[in-house]
């Protein structure tokens, strides 16, 4: 649905985002996740055709950002990092005057705009001007703008900055609530961020995409480990037997149980092979105490793409 190819953006002779690609499809609620600076917010406006690309291809539901800008921009609601709300208005007559900027027709805006305060909890700020509004209010006020024209896609730039915890969990819930109609990018430089809502993370590390990945993949290693009492020879002539590990690694262990971390190639071999392993191991008479596949932590892989 949205294919990103060979996306560059230069400013002179710096390189803010250097050839990134990746293809996100419908549904699917990504996490662009890098340190300040990384480049997200400089990929975002140019998903949302705010920014034109030095090289590279955007395409949306076949539509080229080049040639198709508008069309595109009616399909993507977008939350900039600092939404340009006007302070002195109040929530519902901005929310008018964004439905309209987003081409709803007259005749539904009032619905519309309704439907988006009630989504976003601002019924009771309604009437309020924007700049008496805490910023936690305010960012609602933003998706809410995001919202009004019913898009297929939602663009959200670090939509919790700056935000105490209680709003922060309104925030994900709107998030997740957004995401059963419409496909979502989020912008963040916070971990828990993506952990809490998001399916799928790309990393973007100095302008580059370091890592893609479902929030699956990244948590499961491709290590079985074992917890066995036995003769270590035994052990060891019962995992040879056994073709798809790759590599054995003794655990630090108590003396009396041992552990071992059995490396396959990837995870569905870890889950196939995980019957022969223990049967291999009762073959040669040692007993089995302990069998799962390796978690990893999502700090450890994102400090480790992110820094490398
Ligand atoms: P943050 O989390 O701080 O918002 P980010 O990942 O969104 O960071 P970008 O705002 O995309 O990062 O910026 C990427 C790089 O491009 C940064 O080094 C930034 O200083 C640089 N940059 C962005 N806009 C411009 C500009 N108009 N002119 C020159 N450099 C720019």
């Amino acid at each position: 649905m949205i294919t990103v190819n060979g996306l560059i953006r230069t400013y002179g002779e710096f390189t803010a985002v250097d050839n990134v690609s990746f293809e996100i499809g419908q549904g699917e609620i990504v996490g662009l996740l890098g340190h300040n600076g990384a480049g997200k917010t400089t990929i975002m406006k140019m998903l949302t055709g705010f920014l034109e690309p030095t090289d590279g291809r955007i395409t949306i539901d076949g539509l080229d950002i080049d040639r198709d800008r508008e069309a595109i921009q009616k399909k993507i609601g977008y939350l900039p990092e600092n939404c340009p709300v006007y302070p002195e208005m109040t929530v519902i007559d901005y929310l008018d005057y964004a439905a309209a900027l987003h081409d709803v027709p007259e005749t539904e805006r009032l619905s519309r705009v309704r439907e988006a305060i009630r989504k976003t909890e601002l019924t009771e700020k309604a009437t309020q001007p924007i700049n008496t509004l805490s910023r936690g209010y305010r960012q609602r006020v933003g998706v809410a703008q995001a919202l009004l024209h019913h898009p297929d896609i939602l663009i959200l730039d670090e939509p919790t900055n700056g935000l105490d915890p209680s709003q922060v969990q309104h925030m994900r819930d709107l998030i997740k609530e957004a995401a059963q109609e419409a496909t979502v990018i989020l912008s963040t430089h916070i971990l828990q961020e993506v952990q809490a809502v998001c399916d799928r993370v790309i990393i973007i590390r100095a302008g580059q995409k370091v890592l893609d990945a479902t929030m699956e993949e990244l948590r499961s290693a491709h290590r079985l480990l074992v917890t066995v009492d036995g003769d270590p020879d035994r052990v060891d002539s019962a995992l040879k037997g056994v073709g798809d590990i790759r590599s054995v690694e003794r655990l630090p262990g108590d003396g009396g149980r041992q552990s071992y971390a059995l490396a396959f190639r990837n995870r569905e071999e870890v889950e196939r092979s995980a019957p022969a392993v223990a049967s291999a191991l009762l073959e040669q008479g040692c007993a089995l105490y302990a069998m799962q596949p390796e978690e990893r932590s999502l700090e450890s892989v994102f400090l480790e793409a992110a820094n490398r």
